[in-house]
């Protein structure tokens, strides 16, 4: 070993891949930690534009490894010049390309979005479908962006695990898991059926806001009465 390069230190707080994780929580702490999350925002929305479920799923589509808000400021441009399927598969990935070229991995997004709009238009009628399988047969959507679109649009309580909600469900004890699958399934098992629609939202802002990756605010965190995790952050200073 290179004795100049020191191994750098471990983060306390895990990270995005590689979260610590924390004693699982029980049924009844579940319950509890997601009504004090919810205690602050009774009526959560996700914070991407929208104004149906085509803008909703090109939203989501190009929200993978960018912001909410990147995605805000290009798709106003987007859908005011192709809000439809049929105008978005006309404007081609070269057309879109050009107006969301500010987003990460803009080029393969443009492609994607492109061939699930003739998708669309080809096999269900320009309308945006509700079953599992047939989004999840459209180019660039997996199961997380189905699991937002059923969960946001048709009103169905699925859990949609981005890198917030992975990091939370391990380093809590809500839902440890290794992969994305397993801290879904954990979270629809165990969060209260009433709760399970809008904790995906409740579980993303607490995260994206509050059990940050780097170092969790646990000190001004409604729910750390509830939460497993052992090295609680104490205000600075
Ligand atoms: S107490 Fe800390 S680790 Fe637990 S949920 Fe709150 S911010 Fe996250």
């Amino acid at each position: 070993m290179n004795p100049r390069v020191k191994t750098p230190a471990k983060s306390l707080h895990g990270t995005a891949t590689a979260p610590r994780r924390a004693r699982l929580m029980s049924r009844e702490q579940a319950g509890a930690f997601i009504r004090a999350i919810a205690a602050e925002n009774p009526a959560p929305e996700t914070e991407l534009l929208y104004t149906d479920a085509f803008s909703l799923l090109v939203a989501v589509v190009m929200s993978a490894q960018t912001t909410d808000a990147m995605v805000n400021k290009v798709t106003p441009g987007l859908f005011a010049a192709a809000p439809t399927p049929a105008a978005m598969a006309a404007l081609g990935a070269e057309g879109i390309g050009q107006l969301i070229r500010r987003i990460g991995l803009w080029q393969a997004k443009a492609k994607n979005v492109a061939a699930l709009s003739a998708m669309l238009v080809e096999r269900h009628g320009g309308e945006v479908p509700r079953e599992r399988a047939a989004l999840e047969a459209l180019p660039g959507v997996g199961r997380k962006t189905a699991n937002v679109v059923l969960n946001v649009m048709f009103g169905e309580a699925t859990m949609a695990v981005d890198t917030h909600i992975f990091r939370l469900g391990n380093r809590t004890g809500l839902a440890p898991g290794k992969t994305t699958r397993a801290v879904e399934d954990g979270l629809v098992k165990r969060i209260p059926p009433e709760l399970l629609r809008d904790a995906h939202h409740w579980l993303i802002l607490h995260g994206r806001y509050i059990c940050k990756a780097r170092a969790p605010d646990c000190w001004r965190c409604q729910a750390a009465a509830h939460c497993n995790y052992k090295d609680k952050v104490a205000a600075p200073g």
